[in-house]
């Protein structure tokens, strides 16, 4: 079987602070060994410096490094230059994405889709780039149907995307059910699941009703009856994390991508709790 792929995500910290705490949270994700970190980039290209910035010291740190480039609001050329940053300082791998309008803009510049962004990059830097893609186990939220969606994310393999990582999920099914899907439309990249430790509660059910994840209805109960009970909403969000991802495991998920969301703690547990070697 081949080896699992794990990678774990940060957002490009904002202040002098936030950078060193993001030094601390990487030095101790990087003693289990992932394959890469990868780094967001902010609507309309709002973190773009500081993506770049956070990607070329974990780089420097002799890590792997994937910034994430979202394309909607953008020209090609503003794109094709980020693209020869990336090239020169050679970086190998990228996550593109549309990303979505910052609020109060209304145009969407040259590029409307992800796919549209993906064929660029291969038409712009052939096979330089190893590209991951967004997937949608249920359904972007803007999608018009789900065989809808299904298609759409076929358009962006087809462009040439190399992996996809999910969307969080909280419900191990919609994943095997979306992956069954793909494979019936003979899409075979690994399609490796985003994992959101719990932590904060409100935060989540916030986020999750605005990205499309689904928190099912007794996980919502559960996690309400802690009220601001932190330590047993980090608690009871472990058990069920380790469970989550020991079935997605068990049942062939190519691997994990971690929301880390710049903190080192609930993704170390749970990888010790899965047993996952360094
Ligand atoms: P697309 O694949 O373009 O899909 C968007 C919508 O359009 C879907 O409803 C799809 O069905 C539809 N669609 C797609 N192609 C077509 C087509 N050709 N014709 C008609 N309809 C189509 N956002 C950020 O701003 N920065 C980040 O760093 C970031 N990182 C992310 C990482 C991951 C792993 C994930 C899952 C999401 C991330 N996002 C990020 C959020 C993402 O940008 C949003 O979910 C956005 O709304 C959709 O991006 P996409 O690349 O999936 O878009």
């Amino acid at each position: 079987m081949a080896e699992h792929i794990f990678s774990m995500e940060f957002f490009p910290p904002k202040t002098a602070e936030g950078a060193t705490k993001l030094r601390e949270t990487r030095r101790q994700l990087a003693q289990l060994n992932p394959r890469f970190f990868s780094v967001t980039f902010g609507a309309g290209g709002s973190t773009r410096e500081r993506t770049l910035e956070t990607v070329l010291e974990i780089q420097g740190e002799g890590l792997g490094a994937a910034p994430h480039l979202s394309c909607i609001g953008s020209t090609e050329e503003s794109i094709r230059e980020i693209l020869q940053t990336y090239k020169a300082h050679g970086i190998r791998h990228i996550v593109a994405l549309r990303g979505d309008l910052p609020s109060g803009v209304a145009d969407p510049g040259e590029f409307r889709y992800a796919n549209e962004l993906v064929a660029f990059i291969r038409k712009e830097t052939g096979d330089w780039f190893e590209i991951e893609v967004a997937a949608y186990p249920e359904m972007h939220p803007q999608a018009r149907n789900y065989q809808q969606d299904l298609l759409n994310f076929k358009r962006k393999v087809e462009a040439g995307a190399n992996a996809a990582i999910t969307q969080y999920f909280f419900n191990a099914d919609a994943y095997f059910q979306f992956r069954d899907e793909c494979l019936a439309l003979a899409i075979d990249i690994p399609i490796v699941p985003g994992i959101m430790p719990i932590s904060n509660y409100g935060q989540l059910a916030r986020f999750s009703t605005m990205c499309g994840a689904e928190i099912p209805r007794w996980l919502a109960k559960k996690l309400e009856s802690y009220y601001d009970d932190s330590a047993s909403i980090k608690a009871f969000g472990l058990d069920f994390m380790t469970q989550l991802c020991d079935r997605l495991l068990t049942n062939d998920a190519p691997g994990l991508h971690f929301y880390t969301l710049n903190q080192a703690g609930l993704t170390s547990t749970l990888w010790q709790r899965l047993g996952l070697s360094r």
